[in-house]
């Protein structure tokens, strides 16, 4: 056969993909240096599938999945460096600048550094933001000048709830608690910010995910993402089924986005889409909402 037919052929399903995939937001990505490429992700995922080599490989790997899969705007949280790294290589514009803390001063940021990351858009997301991992909640006092600025400047922020990897708590982030990840927790910044973008990551995780969603019933302005849940392992894809069904008979669909939380594994985002693709109960005007419409509208992206 002709080698143009063959490389043709080896496209089509490529291109038909794309194609017929709705356009995605992913509200979800994490980025590294090699610094700290791998240093909180064990070495396979649950499936035994082992992450890229390095970050270099998964920054290419994750910008060409954006490119196969219609993804148009990501939130990438990561070290500062590693999201400049991200940005520069993104032809595209399709990153959109997060920052991975872990606590208030990681990275050697004070409020008056931030407010400055802020006013020159090396930060356009807060988040993703873990108070969990370092033992501590977002309402605690030490990240309120933090969200003052994110008010002032309607800067969104998205906060990490559920519980994190089970091997964690023993190794990297040893003030790791479960009752720290309760969704509820994060309700006073809710009341005393009532202006302020917030949306939860993993929408309570395994944990609580009746939380997650008697809070978007108590406040019209918080949103979830999905996240990990949606690949990670057969049981987050139990409990997010459960969630999904659950926040669509309450009504609160419309403030669902899509997430793909790949970490060090960009193939997850295809097994996320896929899966999200696969639940019957949702409609296609269901999954497109999902996947594109209401993180468009979280973020108020210009048509
Ligand atoms: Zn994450």
């Amino acid at each position: 056969m002709n080698r143009c037919i063959i490389i043709l052929l080896t496209l089509l399903p490529q291109f038909l993909f794309a194609q017929s995939q709705t356009k995605i937001i992913d509200m979800h990505i994490h980025s590294y240096t090699d610094s700290d490429f791998g240093g909180r992700e064990p070495a396979t995922d649950h499936y035994g599938t082992k992450g890229s080599a390095d970050a270099g490989t998964h920054r290419a790997a994750t910008l060409a999945a954006f490119k196969k899969f219609n993804i148009v705007k990501a939130v990438v949280s990561g070290n500062p460096e590693s999201v400049d790294n991200w940005a520069t290589k993104d032809s595209d514009h399709i990153v959109i600048r997060g920052i991975l803390m872990f606590t208030p001063n990681d990275y050697g940021i004070d409020t008056v550094k931030f407010e400055q990351m802020i006013k020159d858009k090396k930060i356009e997301v807060f988040g993703e933001i873990a108070p969990y991992y370092s033992g501590t909640t977002l309402s605690d006092s030490i990240w309120q000048p933090y969200l003052r600025i994110c008010e002032k400047y309607d800067v969104p922020v998205g906060v990490h709830t559920g519980g994190g990897d089970p091997g964690g708590t023993y190794s990297w982030s040893p003030k790791a608690r479960l009752r720290l990840a309760d969704p509820y927790l994060i309700e006073d910044v809710l009341v005393k910010y009532p202006k302020l973008r917030i949306y939860m990551m993993h929408a309570g995780g395994e944990d609580w995910p009746e939380h997650a969603i008697r809070l978007m019933a108590y406040y019209p302005q918080l949103y979830t993402d999905l996240a990990v849940m949606l690949w990670v392992e057969p049981n987050t894809q139990r409990y997010i089924k459960e969630f999904l069904r659950n926040v669509k008979e309450a009504g609160y669909l419309d403030r669902v986005m899509f997430g793909s939380d790949q970490m060090i594994w960009p193939h997850a985002i295809e097994k996320s889409i896929r899966f999200l693709n696969s639940l019957t109960f949702l409609t296609k005007k269901d999954k497109e909402d999902i996947l594109y419409n209401n993180a468009a509208k979280f973020l108020r992206l210009k048509k």
